[in-house]
C-alpha cells in the first residue's frame, strides 16, 4: 500500500475504509539468516538495510514488548547534526542527510520539521567553544550553522530573560538544518518498509538467552522458543547491559532514566529548538501545541521506565529560568526512558568476540536522531563483517585501550554526566 495525496483524500470521502495494517503479525520461524533483537528505531532501521541494501529478507525483529515502546516513543525527537568530534561528527551528518530523504524514502510522514536548533551561550568561554564546534561543522560540510550574537537570538526568542544576573545570554550557535520529527512515526516507517521486504516483525517476544557453540552465536532463546541464526544483533538501547550478560559480555554501560515533559497546547510560540546553556535544559513545541521539553538525567543507575519528582523539580527550575513565561503553562504528562550510557558518550557499533555476534548501543540520550544513520551502518556491519565508514570510530575497545574516546562534552568518564 503506497501513500499518497490522492489515495488520503479518496479514503477521506469513502470513510477511511481502506487502510491496511502497516505489517503482517507473523509466528516466529524456527531458524533466521539475521535475528535483530529489538524493535525500537535502531532494530527496525537495521532490518530495513539489511533487507533494502543488503537484499537479507529471511530476518527477524524480535521484541519483548510492542515495536516502538521503548525509548524511540519516548524521546523529545531532537534531530541535529551539531557534533565536533571526529567520529561522532561524520556519523551524525550522514545521519542527518538521511533524515532529510527519509519520507521519500518510506514513504511515510515522519513529520520531519527542520526548524532550526539553537544552543544559548552563557560566557565568553562558551562563545568561543561554540564558535569551534561551528566551524567544525562547515568544515564537515554542514554549512548551516551559524553563530548569533545577543541581538541575534534576541530577535528570534525576544521572551528568554536576557537580564539574569548569573546565566546572562551572550548568543548562540544556530544549526539551521536540525529540528524535530514524529518519533513514533519513524519506528512504524522503518516497520511498514522492513515487512514490505518480507521482514518478520515479532513482537511480545523476549529473547531470554543467546546460544553459542564454539566461539560462534547458532540463535536465540526466547518467550515463543528457541531461533536459530548464524547472525544475531543486540539493538536493545536500555536493556544492554542485560541482553549482553546473556552472551557473556560486560559492557561499559550503566543505564540511566531521562524523562520528558509536555504542557497543554498553546498558540505557536516556540519556532526553534532551542537548548540552555547553562543547565541541562532544552524546549520545543509540538505541531500540536504542546511545549516538549526535559533535562538531566536521574543521578543513580537505573532500569525503571519512569521518572522521579526531584529530578521534575530540578528541570522546572532550569525552565523557569531560562523562560520565565513558561511558568504560566500547565504541565499535561511526564515520561521517562532508560538510556544506554557509555563513560565517553559516544555510542557502540562493533562486532563483539562471539561470532556472527553483533552489538550496537550506548546511544545514550541522543540516538533517536541517529536512528537512520545506525541502521544503515549497522546493516552495513552485520551484512558484509566490516565497519561502514561513517560508523567505523565507534568501537567498543576504545573503553579498554583509551585509544579514540569521543568525550564531546569533555565531561569525563562519569555516564550520567554527558
Ligand atoms: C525522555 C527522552 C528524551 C530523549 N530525547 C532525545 C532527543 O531529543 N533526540 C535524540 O536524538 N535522542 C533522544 N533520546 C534518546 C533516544 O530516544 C534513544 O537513544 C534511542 O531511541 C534508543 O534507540 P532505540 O530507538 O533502538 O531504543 P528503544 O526504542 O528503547 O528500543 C529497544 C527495544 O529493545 C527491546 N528489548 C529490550 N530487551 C529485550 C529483550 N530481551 N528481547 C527483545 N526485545 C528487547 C525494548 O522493549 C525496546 O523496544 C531521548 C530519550 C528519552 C527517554
Amino acid at each position: 500500500m503506497r501513500f499518497s495525496g490522492l489515495r488520503i483524500l479518496r479514503e477521506g470521502l469513502t470513510g477511511n475504509k481502506g487502510w491496511t495494517p502497516h505489517w503482517r503479525d507473523p509466528e516466529p520461524k524456527a531458524e533466521y539468516d539475521a535475528i535483530i533483537i529489538g524493535g525500537g528505531g535502531h532494530g527496525l532501521a537495521t532490518a530495513y538495510y539489511l533487507a533494502k541494501n543488503h537484499g537479507l529478507t529471511n530476518i527477524a525483529v524480535l521484541e519483548k514488548g510492542y515495536l516502538g515502546g521503548g525509548n524511540v516513543g519516548r524521546n523529545t525527537t531532537i534531530v541535529r547534526a551539531n557534533y565536533m568530534l571526529d567520529g561522532n561528527s561524520q556519523f551524525y551528518s550522514h545521519s542527518l542527510k538521511l533524515w532529510e530523504n527519509l519520507e521519500q524514502e518510506l514513504n511515510y510522514n515522519v513529520m520531519l520539521s527542520q526548524r532550526g536548533h539553537l544552543m544559548l551561550c552563557h560566557s565568553d568561554g562558551q562563545r568561543d567553544a561554540y564558535a569551534r564546534r561551528g566551524n567544525m561543522m562547515h568544515s564537515q560540510g554542514d554549512t548551516d550553522a551559524e553563530l548569533l550574537d545577543r541581538d541575534g537570538v534576541r530577535r528570534i526568542l525576544p521572551y528568554l530573560d536576557y537580564d539574569n544576573t548569573r546565566f546572562p545570554i551572550y548568543g548562540g550557535l544556530m544549526h539551521w538544518r536540525a529540528g524535530s520529527a514524529r518519533h513514533d512515526a519513524v519506528a512504524w516507517g522503518f516497520a511498514r518498509g522492513a515487512d514490505a521486504r518480507g521482514v518478520d516483525l515479532i513482537q511480545q517476544c523476549e529473547v531470554t538467552g543467546i546460544d553459542i557453540e564454539d566461539g560462534k552465536v547458532t540463535g536465540v532463546q526466547t518467550t515463543r522458543g528457541a531461533i536459530r541464526s548464524r547472525k544475531v544483533g543486540i539493538v536493545v538501547a536500555g536493556r544492554s547491559g542485560q541482553v549482553a550478560a546473556m552472551a557473556g559480555m560486560t559492557l561499559p554501560i550503566e543505564s540511566h532514566v531521562l524523562q520528558a515533559f509536555v504542557t497543554e497546547g498553546l498558540k505557536p510560540v516556540i519556532n526553534h529548538v532551542v537548548s540552555f546553556g547553562m543547565g541541562h535544559f532544552y524546549i520545543s513545541q509540538s505541531d500540536k501545541g504542546g511545549l516538549v521539553f526535559g533535562g538531566d538525567l536521574d543521578f543513580y543507575a537505573s532500569y525503571a521506565q519512569r521518572g522521579n519528582m526531584p529530578m521534575m523539580e530540578h528541570v522546572m527550575e532550569a525552565g523557569m529560568t531560562l523562560m520565565p513565561m513558561i511558568g504560566k503553562s500547565k504541565v499535561l504528562r511526564s515520561w521517562g526512558g532508560i538510556m544506554d550510557m557509555t563513560p565517553d558518550g559516544s555510542p557502540i557499533i562493533d562486532k563483539t568476540e562471539t561470532e556472527g555476534l553483533f552489538i550496537n548501543c550506548g546511544w545514550c540520550y541522543g540516538g533517536f536522531k541517529a536512528v537512520p544513520g545506525s541502521g544503515y551502518s549497522f546493516a552495513h556491519l552485520m551484512a558484509r563483517d566490516e565497519h561502514h565508514a561513517p560508523a567505523a570510530k565507534f568501537r567498543m575497545d576504545r573503553f579498554r585501550t583509551g585509544y579514540g574516546l569521543m568525550d564531546e562534552e569533555a565531561t569525563g568518564a562519569q555516564h550520567n554526566l554527558h
